[in-house]
């Protein structure tokens, strides 16, 4: 495999995904690189619970419906 093959960076994946803490539904699109990922976060777009993903970069992430539960309170990840 070339040099060039494995920096190319391609859409690994995307989903849908519920956030657990919230309620909201958002689209996640994961950047690929083979040979070259790493552990790299995503972000809920309402209350910024982190979710670990291997990727070649951070995801993009794009909220698609608004939390459910009414409140305002951010995730606490730590
Ligand atoms: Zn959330």
């Amino acid at each position: 495999m070339s040099k060039d093959e494995t920096s190319v960076v391609y859409l690994k994946g995307s989903f849908r995904q519920t956030c657990g803490y919230c309620g909201c539904i958002f689209s996640v699109e994961v950047p690929g690189r083979i040979r070259n990922e790493g552990p790299e976060n995503y972000c809920c777009p309402e209350c910024n619970k982190r979710f670990p993903v291997k990727a070649a970069d951070k995801p993009r992430v794009t909220l698609i419906h608004g939390r459910a539960d009414g409140l305002k309170k951010k995730y606490s990840n730590d």
